[in-house]
């Protein structure tokens, strides 16, 4: 473990080189951060649950035909995924009005869109993400406009489906955001999904209560983070029932109830 050779380390994960060319491995830490690494702090245990959420869902959606980086997961905080070249850009798809948007163009939160928005973000820490337009996009040359087509039919397949996944568990998709990469054969390059999907990246709210049960809990000191990301996991059925971690886990965590103020359902 220790002579593996560290290619990058970013906010919640680290990768190493993998065990074969053109792999890679990620390992997924507790480090949280908010408001562009303003706000850092540790949710206890989120590295084993979003390795685990991420791997159920890349592994569903490959099962609908979206080709990924995901190969297995190896451990508790590991995957082996395939090496890409990141695209430079923040796919965020939105079908309720929160966070930004409502910031941006005053839209109350829990307003639902009249259809779902595709947003590109330009990935760059220092410019602190800015929005940009397709326009942009194909000025800098981030992505050719054929990637782009794939990119956006692939964001609104994954949408649809993960609505579903989450509605079968009572949680409303607010929002996510996807990252994608490129894989050369030859001359040839194809898009596939990157990154991770968990609660890091995306809204959740309890379809009754409206409780949130993502990553807002630790940007707005709602508290109870850790809750919200395992309750999320065991409705996924991927923790057991009551809250003993299954055989993958090692959380001593037993669920207490959700802090933070309910969100009355309209
Ligand atoms: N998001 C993310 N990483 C980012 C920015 C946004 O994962 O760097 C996710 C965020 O968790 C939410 C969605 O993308 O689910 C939309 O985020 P928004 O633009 O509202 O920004 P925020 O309010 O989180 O700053």
């Amino acid at each position: 473990m220790s002579r593996r050779r560290q290619i990058y380390e970013g906010k919640a994960k680290i990768l190493y080189e993998g065990p074969e060319p053109g792999t890679i491995i990620q390992y997924f830490k507790d480090d949280a951060t908010a408001f562009n690494a303003q706000k850092k702090g540790t949710i206890n245990g989120k590295g084993v649950i979003n390795n685990r959420i991420s791997e159920h869902v890349f592994t569903r959606l490959a099962h609908i035909g979206i080709p990924t980086h995901f190969i297995r997961r190896l451990n508790m905080r590991e995957q082996l995924v395939r090496q890409c070249e990141i695209i430079p850009l923040e796919v965020v798809v939105r079908n309720v009005a929160a966070g930004s948007i409502s910031q941006r163009l005053g839209i109350e939160e829990g307003e639902q869109l009249p259809h779902t928005l595709i947003e590109y973000y330009f990935k760059d820490d220092a410019l602190n993400d800015p929005m940009v337009a397709e326009e942009h996009i194909a000025c800098f040359g981030w992505a050719s406009n054929e990637e782009m087509q794939d990119i956006s039919s692939m964001a609104i397949r994954i949408n649809d489906f993960l609505c579903g996944m989450f509605s079968a568990i009572n949680i409303r998709l607010i929002d996510f955001k996807l990252e994608f990469g490129r894989i050369w054969d030859g001359d040839y390059s194809r898009v596939i999904l990157a990154d991770e999907i968990s609660p890091d990246g995306c809204r959740l709210w309890d379809m009754v209560s409206g409780e949130k049960l993502d990553k807002d809990r630790f940007r707005r000191d709602l508290g109870g983070e850790e809750e919200a990301y395992q309750e999320v996991a065991r409705r996924l059925g991927l923790l057991q029932d009551d809250g003993n971690p299954g055989e993958v886990f090692d959380l001593s965590a037993h669920r207490t109830k959700l802090r933070g103020t309910p969100v009355k359902k309209k």
